[in-house]
């Protein structure tokens, strides 16, 4: 059984898998709150907020949201988008990379079709000196994800990486996998609803779990992305770093959401650690919403707090 504390985020989540709820929340718009975390319903409106964490000596990536895609041309449609968002982006000075989910270059349809699609944005990224990280979503995509990102490194992409989330029991064996690939890992928690069949259904041994996978991706050859808003496992990992071949070479970096613990890039970057914080944008931003809800359901006062001053 899952612990009590945990209904609050089941439920949140459960939401966000329920359509009716998806239309009403995108009809309220960003006055629900959602503007704490989604710089906006455009590109135009994410480059300033991206131009000013530049300022702040900070990384950035985008993410235009939206997800799961259930046909070819809605497919066609994010592939496109990728393209001008990396034409776009080229011109920009400051340093900033993307992420694509892979249901939405139609993993869900077909593989091939999926591989395909990342071909074709990486290709494009590539020809500006941009990279595009592939993200994780729910268990059941992981193996074809892996096998997708192992395969643009075999046709010779090194401009993207993968996730790997602690959640999963699977996930050391993953990684051991990889590392003879020295890869680009982001490691997180993981944010989606699993069942206890294949995820830790405790927080403290997710944590445990999270604690051991940076131990072993920073004893390997790649770079790390340290993906977490948790001190403890941020301390963690600033312990491991200190003196290892990954932080004298570069090869690491915390990884934050734009509008979670908003002064800590900042307290990272004092101490001497290169942050990237994720900047999403677009319309449907009420699924990735709903999804930082539950990771913290206190938001939900936020929220009240800004529908009361309308
Ligand atoms: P938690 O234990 O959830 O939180 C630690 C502390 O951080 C909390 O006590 C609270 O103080 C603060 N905090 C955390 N979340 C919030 C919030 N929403 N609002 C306010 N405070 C908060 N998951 C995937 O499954 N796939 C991905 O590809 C993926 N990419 C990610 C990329 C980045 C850059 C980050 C930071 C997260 C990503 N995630 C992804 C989400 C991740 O899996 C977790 O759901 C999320 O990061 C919360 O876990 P945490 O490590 O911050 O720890």
């Amino acid at each position: 059984f899952r612990s009590l504390s945990a209904l609050p985020r089941d439920l949140i989540l459960a939401t966000t898998q329920n359509q009716r709820m998806v239309r009403v929340g995108q009809r309220w718009g960003m006055r629900l709150g959602a503007a704490r975390f989604v710089a906006g319903e455009t590109l135009d409106d994410c480059i300033p907020v991206l131009q000013r964490l530049a300022q702040r000596g900070i990384r950035t990536y985008t993410i235009p949201l939206g997800e799961s895609v259930s046909d070819r041309s809605e497919v066609e449609r994010v592939v496109r988008l990728y393209e001008q968002m990396v034409e776009r982006l080229a011109h920009e000075p400051f340093d900033k990379t993307l992420s694509v989910k892979p249901t939405n270059l139609g993993l869900v349809l077909d593989e091939e079709l999926a591989y395909e699609n990342a071909v074709r944005i990486l290709t494009a990224a590539r020809a500006e000196g941009l990279f595009v990280r592939v993200e994780m979503e729910e268990s059941r995509h992981v193996d074809a994800t892996l096998r997708i990102y192992r395969r643009l490194r075999e046709a010779g992409f090194d401009n993207t990486g993968v996730v790997l989330q602690a959640y999963l029991y699977r996930t050391e064996a993953d990684l051991r996998e990889l590392l003879p690939l020295d890869p680009n890992v982001r490691l997180v928690k993981g944010a989606y609803l699993e069942p206890a069949a294949v995820a830790f259904p405790k927080k403290a041994d997710v944590d445990r779990n999270y604690c051991k996978l940076v131990d072993i991706a920073l004893a390997g050859g790649g770079f790390t992305a340290l993906a977490t808003h948790d001190d403890a496992m941020i301390e963690h990992a600033i312990a491991r770093l200190a003196g290892s071949p990954a932080a004298r070479e570069g090869r690491y970096e915390f990884q934050l959401l734009f509008g979670v613990r908003s002064q800590l890039p900042d307290r990272l970057v004092e101490r001497g650690h290169p942050v990237r914080v994720c900047v999403p944008y677009g319309r449907d931003w009420y699924v990735y919403f709903g999804r930082r809800l539950a990771e913290r359901p206190a938001n939900l006062l936020f929220v009240l707090k800004s529908m009361v001053r309308g």
